[in-house]
């Protein structure tokens, strides 16, 4: 089944007067299950049309189907939460809370969708020992090294078991050694069903997508 279906996706910021006009009409379709890899050089518009499919951003023109249901246009709350229950997120950078804990972190999204707080530490916990640092759940983000800091940053973002997991440039941060970690976990992720969206710069991962698309001046090639 297809979980994502967009067509003719536009995206132009505006930078002043000038348009910059950054996806130029993309359509992709994406399987149930699927890994795809988005690659193409810096500045190409990977992370733009993935913040399209993802709902984090809304384009210019187009329609993107979630399902089957038209979902760009939701409304800003209906969205929120939607992306909340539906989706997962793991960004370059991590995008923990400084202030919070390891558990606290994968919790929160949870709190957020309305499930009490007991139970949203005991999945939170479990999911912490998935991705194989049960024992740093007290830990801050200060107290983590990168690779773990990524391995909190998945499990925080598979903690509402996601319909699609999407994934910006996972291992930039990361040594050879603890990307190869956080991309196994991926893979394994995905060998258990869940679909993934994922930007890579690096060709050693290549072969873990299913598929690979290269993006270039605002358009598949
Ligand atoms: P990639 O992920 O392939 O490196 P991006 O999607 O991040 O590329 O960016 C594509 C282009 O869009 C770049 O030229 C970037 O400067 C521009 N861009 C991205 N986000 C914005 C924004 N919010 N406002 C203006 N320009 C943007």
């Amino acid at each position: 089944m297809k979980i994502i279906e967009a067509k003719n996706i536009v995206r132009t910021y505006h930078n002043g007067e000038i348009d910059v006009p950054v996806l130029k009409g993309v359509d992709i379709s994406v399987d149930e299950g699927e890994f795809v890899l988005l690659t193409g050089k810096s500045g190409a518009g990977k992370s733009t049309l993935l913040y399209q499919l993802a709902l984090l951003d809304t384009p210019n023109d187009g329609q993107i189907f979630i399902e089957g249901i038209e979902r760009h246009d939701m409304e800003e709350g209906a969205k929120l939460k939607f992306r909340l229950k539906e989706f997962g997120y793991v960004f370059q950078d991590y995008a923990l809370l400084p202030e919070l804990t390891a558990l606290e972190n994968v919790a929160l999204p949870l709190i957020m969708a309305g499930i009490t707080k007991t139970e949203a530490y005991n999945k939170a916990q479990n999911m912490l020992e998935k991705v194989g640092i049960g024992a740093k759940a007290n830990n801050l983000q200060s107290q983590l090294s990168g690779g773990e800091k990524q391995r909190v940053g998945v499990a925080r973002a598979i903690v509402n078991d996601p319909k699609i997991l999407f994934a910006d440039e996972p291992t930039a941060n990361l040594d050879s050694e603890n990307s190869k970690v956080v991309m196994d976990l991926l893979k394994e992720l995905n060998a258990d069903g869940q679909t993934i969206i994922l930007i890579t710069h690096e060709p050693e991962f290549y072969h873990y997508g299913d598929r690979r698309l290269v993006i270039e001046d605002g358009r598949f090639i």
